[in-house]
């Protein structure tokens, strides 16, 4: 089978390599599509904090079910589409006994600390793997990014009462509108790239601003009445806006940092005690897979325009290259693999 492999940074090749076993409580899966993503783009580049090589990239995928390990006992069968939670967790340490997987301590992510999906065929833990239902194979490849935005939602527990201040309309910030807009919940989107933007309203933003052309502490402090956003959702990882949530979260409110940088961000420690907000961290996703399916089913015709870009395996070097040259064009690339989408 064919497998991208990105042997240095900035440099993937396409290799043939011999089909993987499926052992017991595993499950062999006939890739059809991987959707990339900013981690990716960082991993390729050997900027993310997590980048080694060689690395078979990938975490995004859908695909069929070509074997299930023996013994299996369980709902899917060969044949069937699937998504699946990329990673692989001890199943002991502190966090995974607590049924906090996705953060485990030694938490191994496909395609950042073990081989992902850009191949045409993976291995992986049978209980990671998920029916995608009439999903197409290409809007079945959102569900593992839509469940990342979910998961910030959750973390920030975000009611139908909420005002949400969305930093960033990225793949997970437009995941995390469309989760808390499917709550009830008011969203207000910042981002700086007008096609983003268009894109969360069409999720389900109340209001979006261009942080490139207008205040975002006034902008917020008009939409919430001078009360600050009970909720504020950092999808982009840059400093200066893990900073600025403080200035916009209201006072007992709560502040969710999802994006990923290895940047430090400088914040007064008064900032903490000053509202008392709570500040949490969200990675992954963990036991969301069902509701996330869920979503993407019933926003299908909305998710779609998402998808802007497509690329087959051979061509995925280049197509990181054209994701990172071109960040106001791109919103989800996706590669094809395999399969009828
Ligand atoms: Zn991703
Ligand atoms: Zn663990």
């Amino acid at each position: 089978m064919r497998q991208a492999v990105t042997t240095a940074p900035g440099v993937m090749t396409v290799h043939e390599v011999d089909e993987p076993v499926c052992p017991p409580g595993r499950i062999r899966i006939g890739v059809e599509i991987v959707g990339l993503c900013g981690s990716d783009y960082h991993l390729f580049s050997g900027a993310h904090p997590y980048a080694r090589f060689p690395q078979t990239q990938g975490h995004e995928f859908s695909g069929r079910v070509l074997e299930v390990g023996p013994g299996y006992v369980g709902p899917v069968a060969a044949g069937d589409r699937v998504v699946v939670e990329p990673f692989v967790e001890c199943g002991t340490c502190v966090a995974c006994r607590a049924g906090r997987s996705n953060c485990c301590s030694t938490l191994q992510v496909m395609g950042g600390h073990i081989s992902g999906a850009l191949a045409e065929q993976v291995v992986v833990p049978a209980e990671h793997v998920y029916q995608a239902g009439a999903l197409a194979a290409d809007i079945a490849a959102l569900v593992e990014p839509i469940s990342i935005g979910m998961q910030a939602v959750r973390r920030g527990q975000v009611t139908s009462e909420d005002r949400v201040v969305v930093l960033g309309a990225g793949p997970v910030g437009l995941a995390a509108t469309l989760s808390a807009a499917d709550i009830g919940a008011q969203v207000l989107v910042v981002d700086r790239v007008a096609s983003r933007l268009e894109n969360a309203r069409n999720l389900g933003a109340e209001r979006v601003v261009d942080n490139s052309r207008v205040d975002v502490r006034a902008a917020v402090a008009e939409w919430t009445a001078g009360d600050g956003a009970g909720v504020v959702v950092e999808a982009t990882g840059v400093p200066a806006l893990v900073r600025e949530s403080f200035e916009l979260v209201c006072a007992s409110g709560r502040i969710v940092v999802v994006g990923i940088s290895g940047a430090e961000a400088s914040i007064p420690v008064i900032e903490f005690s000053r509202k008392e907000v709570s500040v949490y961290g969200s990675r992954n996703s963990v036991g969301l897979f069902p509701d996330a399916i869920d979503l993407v089913e019933r926003n299908a015709a909305r998710l779609a325009p998402l998808i802007t870009h497509r690329f087959e395996l051979d061509r995925v070097g280049e197509a990181i290259a054209f994701a990172l040259n071109n960040p106001d064009q791109v919103e989800k690339v996706v590669i094809e693999i395999g399969g009828n989408p």
